[in-house]
């Protein structure tokens, strides 16, 4: 199948083109001007991108489909998370894959394939998250790296469930240095946070205002930095995920301008919500999330880190659970609300409409966070821009495209959105993943099983 995208203008990370592309099988066979005239009539399909922008299909590197958390699990499966995905324009996720405490590094991933195979519409990774640092699950670190599973998460939050002390954590990074893998943290002093919780909870304030002050901006800035700090003296990178607060993006800066390897991420959540969203009484379990959403004024500064490149990647955090029935077992009671946001769906476009409608990014640069630096951070070479030769993940973008975002119309599985009522600029109109057509305007056409394993190469930031 030959796929002739005519007309448009391609909008790769480091250039912007006027130029027809040719697909060819799952690949990207011929970029040029004029390829109608050269080799339109070999074309099985045209698409004519008059108006539009080329770009290569979006990478969400942080989702948790199917993810068990407080009694429950986040609602979509690799089936519903990856379709919805797809029609936001993101052609690859990496999903976590968790580790269980007593168990091996082994059985968690192998529990991971097993969701993902046959289900996932769009290619997918993992990461895995250790919770129990052994000597067996060290050496199980290396094997994982050659397995195309380079990168692990750690925590310095949830005591209890996932937090590892910095001893454990120093000692996992001291193995990424050798086998280079990339250790991703979640850096939030969860001792702490919970002190203070029990505290607001034991005080009579249990709305889910309160998981949001529990859980204090400095708290994040101090993880950062002793996370940041371990892995200088383990001699490896880090990766900051989900970057919720100036007090942490301080940190960040700090450690880049002294020349370490620390590279952060920010959600959508962090730009576009604030603290304010979790007022209006048990509403706002809707907003529970960790970190949790920050005061407004903390938005500016991440703005501005993503165009200084202090933050490099932009993901989702997805990991989606029902108003009703799931976010309600916290009434009473905000420890109790499943932490976690929908959002794998909307990313592309609230970055365009938030980031390039409005002046802050280039288009370039936003191409760069939600495409470009995921591939090269997270060991995807195919991935990640237009370009001859590589995967054929590519999205025919509509920059004034108008629609507003609600759960009577997303198609992830969950009965809210964060984003009610919210207008965006921009939309996905064609999408291919690896040469076929996936998503064409509101049509479904791709197929549950159609998206493949990546095995991952090491970060290319590091080389
Ligand atoms: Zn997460």
């Amino acid at each position: 199948m030959r796929t002739l995208i005519k007309n448009g203008t391609i909008i790769n990370a480091d250039a912007t083109t006027r130029a027809d592309v040719l697909v060819d099988g799952e690949k990207i066979a011929l970029i040029g001007t004029d390829l109608a005239a050269e080799v339109g009539a070999t074309a099985d399909r045209t698409i004519d991108a008059t108006g539009r922008w080329v770009i290569p299909g979006a990478i969400d590197v942080h989702t948790h489909m199917e993810l068990p958390f407080g009694g429950t699990f986040a609602k979509d499966t690799f089936e519903t998370g990856t379709r919805a995905a797809a029609f936001g324009g993101t052609t690859t996720i990496i999903d976590f894959a968790v580790q269980s405490r007593g168990k091996a590094l082994r059985d968690g991933l192998d529990a991971w394939h097993a969701k993902a195979a046959g289900n996932a519409c769009i290619d997918y990774g993992f990461h895995m998250i250790i919770s129990d640092v052994r000597d067996d699950v060290l050496a199980e670190m290396d094997t994982l790296v050659d397995e195309g599973v380079p990168t692990f998460k750690l925590f310095t939050a949830y005591p209890g469930v996932f937090l590892s002390d910095d001893g454990a954590i120093f000692r996992a990074m001291q193995q990424t240095a050798r086998n280079g893998g990339l250790i991703m943290m979640h850096a939030e002093n969860g001792l702490a946070i919970d002190v203070v919780a029990g505290q607001t909870a034991a005080a009579g304030n249990t709305d889910p205002y309160y998981h949001g002050v529990s859980r204090s901006p400095v708290l994040e800035g101090e993880a950062t930095n002793r996370v940041i700090r371990l892995a200088e003296v383990a001699g490896a990178p880090v990766y900051i995920v989900h970057l919720s607060a100036r007090e942490a993006l301080n940190e960040v800066r700090r450690a880049r301008d002294e020349g370490l390897p620390a590279f952060a991420e920010t959600c959508p959540q962090y730009l576009f919500l604030s603290l304010e969203d979790m007022g209006n009484g048990f509403n706002g379990a809707k907003f529970v999330c960790s970190p949790p959403l920050r005061p407004a004024d903390h938005a500016d500064d991440l703005w501005l880190g993503l165009l200084k490149d202090d933050l490099q990647v932009v993901s989702t955090d997805h990991c989606p659970f029902d108003f009703h029935g799931q976010k309600e077992m916290g009434i009473g009671d905000f420890r109790k609300v499943p932490n976690g946001l929908p959002g794998v769906e909307d990313r592309v476009n609230l970055m365009h409409s938030g980031g390039v409608v409005t002046g802050r990014l280039t288009p370039n640069r936003w191409v760069e966070v939600i495409s470009a630096a995921p591939a090269r951070m997270f060991g995807l070479p195919q991935k990640g821009a237009v370009g001859v030769g590589l995967d054929a993940d590519i999205v025919v973008y509509d920059p004034t495209r108008r629609h507003t975002i609600s759960a009577s119309t997303h198609h992830m599985n969950v009965d809210y959105s964060c984003y009610e009522g919210m207008e965006v600029t921009g939309r996905a109109d064609v999408v291919l993943s690896r040469g076929k057509i996936v998503v064409d305007g509101d049509e479904w056409l791709g197929a549950r099983g159609d998206g493949r394993f990546l095995k991952r190469q090491t970060s290319a930031f590091l080389k």
